[in-house]
């Protein structure tokens, strides 16, 4: 089943001579349930893309739905609500609070959205830790986990409201490889679990090699 769909999708970044044809006439389409590597060069328009996809930035055109819903042409509060209850994203850099623990990184951004913290939300957190391989870490500054523990609290934060679709921009890329494929052992395992789509990107083949499915830019489209 078709979780999204991108068509002819367009991004043009500044105007006249400096302008810069990032994304030129791409299409994608993914599946629910699916595990694809998203890869290509620095500067093929990876982050764009996934910008894009994650509803918080609009295309020059084209066309773009996910869950049957017309992204395109949505409103900016239609947008939040959607991204804050379909996407999940995870960055290079985690973005962890360093002065607090592993639970309430994850826990904080539904906390603050929802203006409480529930025992429902504290269990889950704790849950998604454990299944990030991170029980035993639960309640320890964020700040003293390694680079590797760090990003799968961040992967646990972003799985935190059950997304359809998860986005990870290069969540591999500060990592040695082990780390880096302990990571996705740890997502594949969600996605085998829970049926999560996640669209990952990297530049590292062995990487992308984890994932069911590769999927590779380059000129501003799908070259493969
Ligand atoms: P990747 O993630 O694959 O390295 P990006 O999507 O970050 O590629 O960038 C693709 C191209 O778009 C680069 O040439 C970059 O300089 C340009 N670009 C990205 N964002 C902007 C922006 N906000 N303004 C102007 N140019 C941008
Ligand atoms: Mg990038």
């Amino acid at each position: 089943m078709t979780l999204l769909t991108v068509s002819d999708l367009a991004k043009t970044f500044g105007t006249g001579d400096t302008a810069t044809h990032v994304l030129r006439g791409l299409n994608l389409t993914l599946d629910k349930g699916e595990m694809a590597a998203l890869l290509g060069p620095s500067g093929s328009g990876k982050s764009t893309l996934l910008t894009i996809l994650g509803t918080l930035m609009q295309p020059t055109s084209g066309a773009h739905q996910m869950l049957g819903v017309d992204l395109i042409r949505a409103t900016d509060a239609a947008l939040t609500t959607f991204r804050n209850e379909h996407i999940g994203f995870v960055f290079q850099f985690h973005n962890l609070l360093p002065d607090f623990t592993a639970l309430e990184n994850v826990i904080f951004p539904t906390a603050i959205r929802n203006g409480r913290e529930t025992a429902a939300a504290r269990a889950r957190g704790a849950d998604l830790l454990t299944r990030m391989g991170l029980a035993e870490r639960i309640h320890f500054p964020s700040a003293n986990l390694s680079g590797g523990q760090k990003q799968r609290v961040a992967v646990a934060r972003a799985l935190m409201n059950a997304p359809e679709l998860v986005l990870a921009d290069e969540p591999t890329g500060n990592l040695d490889r082990a780390s880096a494929l302990q990571v996705m052992e740890l997502i594949a395992q969600i996605n085998r679990d829970e049926g999560t789509t996640f669209l990952i990107s990297t530049h590292d083949e062995k990487i992308a090699a984890t994932c069911k499915r590769q999927i590779v830019v380059g000129d501003g489209v799908v070259t493969g």
